[in-house]
């Protein structure tokens, strides 16, 4: 693992919606940033968010937070993109490519231009194609380029498996895998409670393990999306929480596994497609993926993940 190169750190936010203000205010807390600015393309928002955030600084460790443009994500750290239409009631990820494509197309040059050398996070939905067509249009290497993908879905599901086993979230080790969206995969040959496959922990806890448990898990974990759109229009909170893990492992160098979305070749015969999967995440951005020995029925979920994806990536023109 490389040393620390420094630490102050600089984190420009693209979008100060939502999403863009819930991480500001997580990234605010965590004090792991040194200056975060924020862009939108209405800059009024943008510097009344930057006002309100600026007024928890006596609570808080020192950041300097503006509003500002795109020669303001000159030497950021990395870049995070939360700007763009977001899902309305009964709407799909996907059904918002053409909108966001278009987005990406005008904001991803001007990044560039102005930074070169930083990474970027995507999460502007479906971020799986946006995250590939931030990469093309960017032309920066794929491992600098990296979409949040499955790290919050990810997150439903160990928070729900969690609630099933009566354990901590956090001692419940498993992933998401394949498109953020409706056909995402539940890797659950990996699952598992202190190395104990959870059949296993849950027959010696005397919890249910039928099959229908797992089925109705991996539909809440799926569709949480649209349940919490039902209710409140939009879902923040927890993907703030997500992107600011991915944030903590880039900037210290932690070398975490995390399913997040990048440039997945010759993985089951899987090539030029952005998919999440278990993945090492440094410094650099994605360090390396791992070789894993997945069930025949995962490999198959991912394969057909990816079919989704190159066909919604052909079908909006990206190249
Ligand atoms: P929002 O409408 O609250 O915020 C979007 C912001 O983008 C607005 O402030 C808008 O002014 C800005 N914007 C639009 N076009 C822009 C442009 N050309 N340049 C700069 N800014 C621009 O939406 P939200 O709820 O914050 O969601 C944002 C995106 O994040 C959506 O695509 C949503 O689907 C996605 N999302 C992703 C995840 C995930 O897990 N990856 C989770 C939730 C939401």
């Amino acid at each position: 693992m490389s040393e620390l190169a420094n630490n102050t750190h600089k984190i420009a936010i693209i979008g100060a919606g939502n999403v863009g203000t819930t991480y500001a205010y997580a990234l605010l807390q965590s004090g792991l940033a040194s200056e975060i600015v924020l862009i939108d393309a209405n800059p009024v928002k943008a510097e009344g968010e930057a006002m309100d955030l600026n007024h928890a600084m006596p609570f808080v460790k020192p950041t300097k937070i503006t509003a500002g443009n795109y020669s303001d994500t000159e030497s950021a750290d990395i870049v995070v993109v939360t700007a763009g239409a977001s899902q309305k009631p009964g709407e799909t990820r996907l059904d918002l490519v053409t909108k966001n494509y278009k987005i990406f197309q005008e904001i991803i040059p001007q990044i560039v231009e102005n930074n070169p050398n930083g990474l970027l996070l995507i999460a502007t939905n479906p971020v799986d194609v946006l995250a590939y067509a931030a990469w093309k249009i960017s032309k920066l290497p794929a491992s600098r380029i990296i979409g949040s993908g499955t790290i919050l879905d990810t997150a439903r599901f160990r928070y729900l498996l969690s609630q099933h086993a009566e354990v901590d979230p956090r001692s419940v080790h498993a992933f998401i895998a394949g498109e953020h969206g409706d056909s995402e995969v539940p890797l659950w040959s990996l699952a598992n409670i202190a190395g104990m496959k959870l059949q296993d922990y849950c027959k010696q806890n005397c919890l249910e393990f039928e099959p229908k448990v797992w089925e109705n898990i991996y539909h809440q974990t799926r569709d949480a999306a649209y349940e919490i759109i039902q209710r409140k229009g939009a879902t923040f909170y927890a993907v703030a929480n997500g992107l600011l893990r991915i944030t903590e492992a880039i900037l210290r160098d932690q070398n975490t596994v995390l399913s997040i979305s990048s440039l997945i070749e010759d993985f089951y015969e899987i090539n030029d497609v952005y998919l999440s999967l278990p993945t090492v995440l440094g410094r650099k951005g994605v360090e390396r993926r791992l070789k894993l020995q997945l069930a025949e029925e995962e490999i198959a979920g991912i394969k057909a993940s990816a079919e989704i994806l190159k066909k919604t990536i052909s079908e909006a023109g990206i190249k």
